[in-house]
């Protein structure tokens, strides 16, 4: 039975990068018929972040991601948090010792510190030198009486680290250029290197997906896999991704971009960011763009999934999401709106059940969700003041535009029913060369119905606003321009 895991650390918001992983990692599990199990690794205390873990959970929840075991809901191997499972690790650590795969260390830190500072100043790799290493029992049985503090190092063995990882194949490492590492703290807190390999061992995880800065702790991970004499998951680093500079997305360079939170925030639907974030890396055998969570869980391959680092490239989810968008019924992207409409209408009155005309006319102008603010003003408030300059067109003079609104209104106030196809085909026959162009009729409509100089098709503004605000905005404005001088 496969099963994976996705195991961020509470240091705040969900992660672009970090939900990538999660999502290969369920769509793993899915593919496979696996489980997929989340686990909070808290067990650096200087980095957490209070509240991360709703705010992850909460994040993984909008994207439909679901778990089947994990620090809300439970499992057979909880806790899945790690600051709750310290007797664990203390007790493997311990055992590490006696297979004589690691080592106590009582080196102080001022020891340590000096060390270091020697070894920059010879130009030497920093790394510990062992000094430790070779204590008599009777030593360390005095320190240990003594109560001297004392960390619990693995002992890295002479020869070579080969392993096969699942996207980038074979892999070899000297062992000679890895440090002995602490995996327990004098404070008895894990390092991230034991907790995550007890954890996934205790926790019968079949496949290590995860990002590729954490390739060079795999060597390190075996080696205590080794150690214990227990047998290693197969490991998958998925490539890096990038901002469009080629540099690694990071929350210092690219501030709030890369949060999730962010792109819920600004109006992307989570099915978009989904699809989005499913070609971070990978790609299926055809050129198909377009996948829900349900065709991912069948598509998805590990196989397939890309060494080099992936570019987050943000015109493309903003095609993604006006896609899904698009596709959306129009009943709940008009749900979907309300709360932005609200804003829009701002204390003034909103048409409670009354906007669905204006999102169907709207739908396929948006590229996020928010970007309605700028697009549905008009309908809310009647343009403020109209400028009698901007309703003239370039090219035609105050009495045709006074012309083609009166004619305008008139032919609009005899319309019965008040659809699209009879407003548009009744203006069109004002449209007739001698009389007037398209645009000496539409420009002035457009911006005496809207204040605008862009706004969606006219005749579907018109329709939208209701013959009897359609009309006294027109005639707001043919009121204008007969008052104008510049006849
Ligand atoms: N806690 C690590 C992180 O924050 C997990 C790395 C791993 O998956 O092994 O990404």
């Amino acid at each position: 039975m496969v099963r994976v895991r996705f195991a961020p650390s509470p240091t705040g918001e969900l992660h672009l990068g970090g939900a990538r992983t999660a999502l290969y990692n369920y769509l793993f599990a899915r593919k496979n018929k696996g489980q997929f199990i989340i686990r909070l690794e808290d067990t650096d205390r200087e980095r957490l972040v209070e509240g991360s873990l709703e705010r992850l959970l909460s994040g993984l929840k909008w994207l439909g991601l679901n778990w089947d075991e994990g620090p809300d809901i439970g499992g057979p191997y909880e806790p899945y948090i790690q600051s709750q499972r310290l007797a664990h690790y203390q007790h493997w650590a311990e055992e590490l010792i006696k297979q004589q795969a690691a080592y106590r260390c009582f080196c102080s830190l001022q020891r340590l510190e000096v060390l270091r500072q020697v070894q920059q100043n010879e130009k030497q790799p920093t790394k510990y030198d062992r000094a430790c290493l070779n204590l008599t029992q009777k030593d360390i049985q005095e320190k240990l009486s003594a109560g001297t503090p004392f960390t619990i190092r693995l002992k890295i063995p002479p020869g070579q680290t080969i392993f096969k990882d699942l996207i980038r194949g074979q892999i070899k490492i000297d062992n000679f250029s890895l440090e002995d590492t602490i995996l327990l703290k004098s404070d008895g807190y894990p390092t991230y290197h034991l907790a995550n390999v007890i954890d996934d061992h205790e926790m019968k995880i079949t496949h290590v997906i995860r990002g590729e800065e954490w390739l060079p702790s795999t060597p390190k991970h075996l080696l205590i896999y080794a150690g214990f004499g227990w047998q290693p998951p197969e490991f998958a680093h998925l490539p890096n991704v990038l901002n469009i500079h080629k540099a690694k997305l990071s929350k210092r360079r690219d501030g709030e971009a890369v949060w999730v939170q962010t792109y819920k925030k600004e109006g992307y639907l989570p099915q978009a960011l989904l699809n989005f974030l499913a070609f971070l890396g990978w790609h299926p055998k055809d050129n198909r763009e377009i996948f829900n969570l349900a065709e991912l869980e069948k598509e998805f391959e590990l196989e397939r999934v890309q060494k080099a680092g992936a570019i987050f490239d943000i015109d493309k989810l903003n095609w993604f999401n006006a896609y899904y968008i698009r596709s959306l019924p129009s009943e709940q992207l008009d749900n979907l709106l309300q709360p932005y409409y609200a804003a829009i209408a701002g204390g003034s009155y909103l048409p409670v059940g009354k906007t669905l005309l204006l999102t169907k006319l709207l739908q396929d102008r948006l590229t996020t969700l928010n970007s309605v603010i700028s697009q549905a003003n008009w309908f809310f408030h009647p343009p403020a003041i109209l400028n009698p300059e901007l309703i003239i067109p370039v090219q035609s003079s105050a009495g045709k535009t006074a012309r083609a609104l009166k004619e305008a209104i008139h032919i609009l106030k005899n319309i019965n029913d008040w659809k699209i196809e009879n407003i548009k085909n009744s203006l069109e026959v004002l449209i007739r060369p001698g009389t007037f162009s398209r645009r000496d009729l539409l420009w002035p409509m457009r911006v005496a119905l809207t204040g605008e100089k862009e706004s969606p098709d006219v005749f579907g503004v018109a329709m939208v606003l209701g013959q009897k605000e359609c009309l006294a905005r027109l005639e707001k404005a043919e009121k204008i321009i007969n008052q104008t001088n510049v006849l």
